[in-house]
């Protein structure tokens, strides 16, 4: 992995804790983490209505703090939506965007993820966009395939300077909340072939420099094989980033 390469562990905390209980995890999420430094990035995707206030509770430890959507308009008549604006306005720094579990139960396609990650980009969110196969598309042999389809989709029609600040995820979906896990090996194989993707399309210094995070059950038990992968550059994590030891564990992995 070139020395330039951020390496990031990111909490989705899905629509999970109320405010209370998400409060209680940061503050022992960051009493962990004084205790032992982190030289990672660490996001935390709370729910919309707790951002405001978990940006504060993690001001001055280094946490970032990530929306888990955003809407693809700038702004308008879209009852029970949020912007990408507003988000940026309490202070959001991340946002993820074609998580399959919008693509599953909300619909979104790979031309509206485009679209978000134009509008987040645009008010200066960086984006961890979220790919990834089905079972069925592993076992038919089209995971290639169709992480290629989704990458190129969502980033090629967008100029460097706006794929600076896009991270991608590699979540297969069949690992996602299932305890079923990519092996180290599948999950460098896919980490290269996206690599090598963006290299076709931006080139191999932009290729180089983006980061590629693993999501699917990353757990302290499995994290650090993962982790360890030359094209692995850290984890999208949902279920474990729940309880702050286990979140701490994988980040120090
Ligand atoms: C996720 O939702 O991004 C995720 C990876 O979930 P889990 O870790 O629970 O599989």
């Amino acid at each position: 992995m070139p020395e330039q390469r951020e390496r990031i562990i990111a909490a989705n905390w899905k629509m999970n804790k109320t405010l209370h209980e998400g409060l209680a995890l940061l503050v022992e999420l960051n009493i962990l983490l004084s205790n032992k430094p982190t030289q990672h990035t660490v996001v935390v995707a709370p729910p919309y209505i707790h951002l405001q206030s978990a940006v504060h509770a993690v001001a001055d430890t280094g946490i970032k703090v990530a929306a888990q959507n955003c809407h693809q308009a700038p702004d308008g008549a879209y009852t029970g939506e949020i912007s990408a604006d507003m988000l940026q306005s309490v202070g959001a720094e991340y946002v993820i965007l074609g998580h399959s579990e919008r693509r599953q139960y909300f619909g979104e396609t790979d031309e509206l993820v485009a679209e978000k990650i134009k509008t987040a980009t645009d008010n200066n969110l960086k984006v961890i966009y979220c790919c990834g196969e089905s079972l069925e598309q592993r076992e038919a042999g089209s995971h290639f395939e169709l992480v290629k389809q989704q990458i190129t989709t969502a980033v090629e029609g967008f100029q460097p300077n706006i794929i600076k600040d896009v991270v991608i995820a590699y979540e297969p979906v069949w690992a996602i909340g299932t305890g079923l896990t990519a092996s180290p090996e599948q999950a460098q194989e896919m980490h290269a072939f996206i690599r090598e993707t963006m290299a076709g399309i931006f080139g191999s210094e932009i290729a180089d420099s983006t980061p590629i995070l693993y999501g699917g059950s990353m757990k302290p038990a499995n994290a650090a094989a993962l982790l360890s992968q030359p094209d692995v550059d850290g984890g999208l994590i949902g279920g474990a980033s729940l309880v702050a030891q286990d979140f701490f564990d994988i980040i120090h992995s």
